[in-house]
């Protein structure tokens, strides 16, 4: 929500400061859902305010639950029309994560990507990306008392990095104590390889989880998987990773999505392993396996036992792994399975 824009018009109308305080306390700490449910303040105010103001800058559209409630997805609406989704997932029990969109779209267009598919229709406002967070928390807060945020991932739809500034705001407002109040440490950025952001994100946000997707270290098969790379090709990625370590101390984890034909193989997992080894040494790295996802294209998920046979050879070399759990794919909300709305016709 737009808290500047009121706190002017509520100073316009002589309001006592602290009103600003209780709005901004009702919404980013209990969660309510709308003005209306702000007793605090007196009746008038409270019809004034829901008349002239929205809590949020996006209009939910559709909310998805996945059959095993583990994964909810909802679309929205935004002002100019556009669609995005986001979803809320339970990654442990009663532990809430969000995953939220940082564009419209994507100008990174990796193939096997859906949301890559419509290319980059436009960025989205820092208000526009938190306000996805605060969606999400009245949602928790309808669903039960003591049900909250715990943790967001900058891993929807678009390339965080081809945004910075609005991921930089969006960052602030996050672990802003007075808003929602999110460690940092249970925030995750992931790029698809931007080295420029990585370096600056380095400097301004240490503390927050730092994800890249690399998916390949063949530099031809990276050229077309993720096409960023002919930008910053593997030698500028390296490079970048290496000064993020420098100067974080932090561990940076690796996501790689395995395509059969693709990355697959035992051979690809030990490219990847000596490739880590020439940017820093393996304990700086956790490895994040992912089987595709199905979004309609050419591509296809290896079978189960490949995967962690894959698993299994690089933690046999020494390094650290998970397999992410798909969560949400029967409603479209698994990695790279985000497309607007409007597209939904095309898949
Ligand atoms: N643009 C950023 C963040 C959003 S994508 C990035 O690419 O890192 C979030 C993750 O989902 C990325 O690791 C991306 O490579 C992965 N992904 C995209 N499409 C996928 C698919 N169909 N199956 C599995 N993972 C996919
Ligand atoms: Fe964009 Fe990431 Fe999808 Fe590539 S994988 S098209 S960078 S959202």
């Amino acid at each position: 929500m737009e808290l500047t824009k009121l706190e002017a018009w509520l100073k316009e109308k002589g309001e006592p400061h602290f009103r600003v305080k209780q709005i901004r306390e009702a919404f980013y700490k209990k969660f309510v859902p709308g003005f209306d449910a702000i007793t605090a303040l007196p009746a008038p105010l409270r019809g004034e305010l829901a008349r002239r103001f929205r809590p949020l800058s996006l209009e939910p559209e559709q909310v998805l639950v996945s059959a095993a409630g583990d994964a909810v997805k909802a679309s929205f609406r935004l002002k100019d029309g556009e669609v995005i989704e986001s979803v809320l997932l339970s990654l442990a029990a009663e532990k809430w994560t969000v995953c939220v969109s940082t564009q419209v779209g994507c100008g990174v267009r990796c193939p096997f990507c859906a949301t890559g598919r419509k290319g980059l229709k436009r960025n989205l406002s820092p208000e526009e990306i938190t306000d996805q967070v605060l969606f999400w928390g009245q949602y928790l807060a309808k669903e039960g008392p003591g049900r909250r945020v715990g943790g967001v991932v900058f891993m929807g739809m678009g390339e965080p990095f081809m945004n910075y500034n609005a991921v930089s705001e969006a960052l602030k407002k996050l672990s802003d104590p007075d808003y929602f109040g999110i460690g940092q440490r249970h925030i995750s950025v992931s790029t698809a390889g931007h080295a420029q952001g990585i370096l600056r994100f380095a400097r301004e946000f240490p503390q927050v989880n730092l994800a890249v997707s690399l998916h390949t270290v063949d530099e031809e098969v990276r050229d077309k998987l993720v096409p960023m790379n002919k930008l910053y090709p593997l030698r500028k990625l390296a490079r970048a990773m290496e000064e993020y370590l420098r100067a974080t101390r932090r561990q940076i984890f690796i996501e790689y999505a395995l395509m059969e034909g693709l990355n697959a193989e035992e051979k690809n997992a030990r490219q990847l392993y000596e490739w880590i080894k020439t940017v820093a040494p393996l304990k700086y790295f956790t490895i994040n396996l992912i089987a595709y996802n199905e979004t309609g294209g050419k591509y296809r998920a290896p079978a189960r036992e490949k995967v962690k046979a894959f698993a299994d050879f690089l933690e046999m070399l020494g390094a650290s792994v998970t397999i992410r759990k798909s969560l949400g794919n029967d409603i479209r909300g698994a990695c790279g399975q985000l497309a607007s709305a409007n597209l939904k016709g095309k898949k």
